[in-house]
Order: C-alpha cells, then structure tokens, then sequence
C-alpha cells in the first residue's frame, strides 16, 4: 500500500520535472539531441505541411502547427539552440527578453520553403497549378469546409531528393570532372580546331553522378503523390474567387513549389435558385386561380429557412417581385442582397362544363361561335 503511494508520488515528481523544463522541441519535431540543420529542416518541412490549416483544419492542427514552428524557430537558429539546451525553454524566454515569444508562424513557414520574398538568394519557382471546383450554392451561402484531393510531383523522401540510394552513391562526374560542361574540339580543318563548350549528358550539367539509385524514385528525385487539402469556402464568397495553397504545386529539388489556385464557383442546378453577385433569382409557379385572386407560398432558401410568398390580387404572368435582404449574404459584411421572384402562371390542361359555365358568368365572356349557336338556337 506504502509502496504503491510511494510509487505514486515518484510517477508524480517525474511528470512535474518534465512539466517544469518546458516543451522539448527535439521531441516536437521528432529528431535526436544532435540532429544536423538539414534533419531539423526536414522534419520541419514535413510536419508543418501535415498540421498547416491549408491541410488539417481540426483546433489539435492548429495547436500542433505552432508548436513545431515555435521548434523550429529555436532549432535552426544556432545561438538560441545553444541557449535552449543549457537552460531550456525558460531560459530562452530570458534571452528573448520576455515579449511574446516566438514569431510569426506563417513566416517561418514561409521561409523554410523559400516563399518569403526578398530572401537573399532568389531562387527559382515552379509554375502555379490553377484548379476550378464547383461547390453547392449552399455552401457559398452558409459558408462550409471541404476536402479535396490533388496529384502532384513531391521530393521523394527517401533520398530528400538526390535521387541516390545514400550520400556515399554521389560521386563527382567522371564525364565533366564535376564542372557540368565539356570541351569538345571540332577539326574545321586540316590543323583547324574549334573547341565548344557542351552541356554534359552524363550528369545533365549537374556535375555530379549517381552509382546506386534511390529504389523509392528509381532516380528520378520525386514521386508521384497525392496531396489532400482543406477548402474553406467562406459565406456569400463571389463566384471565381481565387483560393490559394502556397507551395502545393509541384515539388522539385530545382525550385520552390508554386502555389495551387482554386478558383471557386457554385454549380448551376435546375429548377433552383440563380445567382447574381449577392441576388438570387427564383422562379415560381402559380396556378390562374392564384394569379387571379391571390396567393400565399412558402420557399425553402438555401439555409433551409422558409420565405414566404404571398401576392393579393392579379399577379400577372412574368411579374418579378424582389424580396429584399432574402439574397446571398454579402462578402465580409453583414447583410444580404435580394431576391427576385419571377411568377409563372400555369394554366390547366382543360376545364370543366361547370367551370366554363361560371367562368362566363363571371366575366361576361361567351366564344363568338357559341353566340351564333345560340342565335340559331333562338331562332
Ligand atoms: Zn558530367
Ligand atoms: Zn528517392
């Protein structure tokens, strides 16, 4: 009984020494005590990719996506590295001078995949992948999240992208001596010679060959891939509204991944409600007796709330009725716009003796060709 309150208290201490020392960032981003810059940014890469909101929208994401950049952000910086694992995470808040600590989670993102602008080394970017998805007007009214699925050329991982089997399989070119470029001399004639300088096609001018080949890539540096995303498609969001995911094109050792567009638009669905910009338009049927003596109808609008309908009186056929703020919410305000009703009379396919009967006594109307029967009739 001692023993296993004893035991108890032991557990307890051991998590509140952990507790006091603060966020491991080793652990956070899944590396060893002595990883090297390229393993830290590795890690970095990978996990702020699986936890950036562009891809896990659950609040555990979010919480995950700031605790590996505030990692990262300490790790790969070699003076606050060296604080940290003397004196911890507290011990960089001292350093740090307190403020709130850590920056920009978006930036470090950014950086870490060559996306901040103005870096020192201009580096090449991949070509923009421009997407359209057609989404429910529904979701455009109400605002809704969605997953989608893209393909797309990522940096083999297995080999980070050399395309070698490991780091002891790339060797200098024994083609070009590791300058990418030969000499070849061409004899214009006799004692004549032209040298050029050629592209070498053994290492593709990279001056550097391979032995063994990556098994994952089979060589080629990257892999075919499937990349899941997470749209947000925000309430009365406007028709081809560009989405972008940075840095989800395609990956390449060479070049910054370019970015995915999404551009959105709201199906078209028959029989439903048409949008304009923040009006929609509606059409509804009435039948002559309502067109005639008026009428009271409900809709379902595109949140599933009723709007009613209701017209005393003739309602010719064609008439449009707008019903203020019964629209599409409007973009990042409060408010919407209208909605245009346009009647449709039906009329029945035949009528009834008795209905033609009162019809004529209603409006005092006979067909010419039943006055002149009734004529002979008289006669
Ligand atoms: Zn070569
Ligand atoms: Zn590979």
């Amino acid at each position: 009984m001692l023993g296993t309150l004893l035991a108890r208290i032991v557990v307890l201490l051991a998590c509140l020494s952990v507790a006091l020392a603060g966020t491991d960032f080793y652990r956070v981003l899944g590396v060893s005590r002595s990883a090297t810059e390229k393993e830290l940014k590795k890690s970095y890469r990978k996990l702020s990719k699986q936890y950036h909101p562009d891809k896990n929208d659950s609040e555990e994401g979010r919480a995950k996506f700031l605790e590996v950049s505030r990692a990262y952000e300490v790790l790969s910086d070699a003076e606050k590295r060296k604080t940290y694992d003397r004196f911890g995470e507290e011990g960089l808040k001292q350093q740090e001078g307190g403020g709130g600590a850590g920056g920009d989670p978006f930036n470090i993102f950014r950086n870490a995949f060559g996306f901040g602008g103005g870096g020192a080394q201009q580096q090449r970017r991949g070509q923009n992948m421009l997407a359209e998805i057609e989404v429910d007007l529904k979701a455009m009214y109400e605002g809704d999240s969605m997953k989608f699925t893209i393909n797309r050329r990522a940096i083999c991982e297995q080999c980070d992208g050399s395309g070698a089997r490991s780091e002891k399989d790339i060797v200098t070119c024994p083609v070009c001596d590791g300058r990418g470029v030969r000499l070849v001399r061409h004899q214009l004639g006799p004692g004549i010679f032209q040298q050029a300088q050629m592209h070498c096609d053994r290492c593709g001018g990279r001056g550097k060959s391979i032995k063994h080949v990556c098994s994952a890539c089979r060589g080629h540096r990257i892999v075919e891939q499937q990349s899941e995303l997470n749209l947000h498609v925000d309430r009365g969001m406007p028709e081809g509204a560009e989405i972008v995911f940075e840095g989800e094109a395609d990956e390449s050792p060479d070049w910054v991944a370019g970015d995915v567009i999404m551009r959105v638009r709201s199906k078209k669905e028959r029989g439903g409600f048409v949008r304009k910009e923040s009006n929609l338009y509606w059409k509804e049927p009435i039948s002559v007796s309502e067109a005639l003596l008026g009428f009271k109808h409900r809709v379902r609008g595109l949140d599933g709330h009723d709007i009613v309908l209701s017209r005393t009186g003739v309602t010719q056929p064609g008439f449009v009725d707008v019903i203020h703020g019964e629209g599409m919410p409007i973009y990042h305000l409060s408010g919407h716009g209208d909605l245009y009703v346009e009647y449709q009379v039906v009329l029945p396919p035949a009528l009834t003796t008795k209905q033609q009967d009162a019809l004529e006594q209603a409006f005092g109307y006979r067909h010419p060709d039943k006055i002149a029967k009734d004529g002979h009739t008289e006669l």
